[in-house]
């Protein structure tokens, strides 16, 4: 079974996902990106973290399932990731999340949305400058455009409703 998480940058995605591994049992496919690594991150669990030529060599082996450029950098899921039998967890931007929904009926898009105020908030808690803001919350609207493609939209208002919401979600399909 493959969960595929999305939404726009800022909503919670990370922390939602973090969440569920305390109740529900799922492997979380690590991407490759080319950012630099965050203080707070881990390689190979959160990311590994990749030069571009290495990035670049692993598009020409043809080892990614699928890849974006998001910002200024890229990121991609390995095929390697998903060669498991187990329930698969994926956080990926919008495009990524939408190529994969549209090609292979058996994923499952869960999208994740907030309120704009909020989003702005917890960009500007993340440092960044009005400009990119401005940028994050445009890129936001047409990232909305796509929720048509997922099975599940969640707003997450309170996290704590947020994540029974989910797990409901995943018990169930644990099911079928
Ligand atoms: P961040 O730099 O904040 O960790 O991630 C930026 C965006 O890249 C997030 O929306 C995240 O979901 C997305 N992302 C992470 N890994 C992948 C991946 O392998 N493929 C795609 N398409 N998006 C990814």
């Amino acid at each position: 079974m493959i969960i595929i998480f999305s939404g726009p940058s800022g909503v919670g995605k990370s922390t939602i996902i973090n969440n569920l591994s305390n109740d529900f049992n799922f492997y979380f496919s690590t991407s490759h990106t080319t950012r630099p690594r965050r203080e707070s991150e881990i390689e190979g669990k959160d990311y590994y973290f990749i030069s571009e030529d290495e990035f670049n060599s692993m598009i020409n082996n043809d080892e990614f399932l699928e890849y974006e450029r998001y910002g200024s950098y890229y990121y991609g899921t390995s095929k390697k990731e998903l060669e498991r039998n187990d329930f698969i967890v994926l956080d990926l931007e919008v495009n990524g999340a939408t190529k994969l929904l549209t090609s292979n009926d058996s994923y499952i898009g869960i999208f994740i949305d907030i309120d704009d105020n909020v989003l702005i908030e917890r960009l500007n808690e993340r440092g960044h400058d009005d400009q990119f803001i401005q940028e994050r919350m445009n890129l936001a609207k047409e990232q909305r455009q796509s929720m048509g493609n997922f099975d599940y939209i969640i707003k997450n208002i309170d996290l704590k409703a947020t994540i029974k919401e989910i797990l409901d979600i995943l018990y169930d399909l644990e099911k079928k």
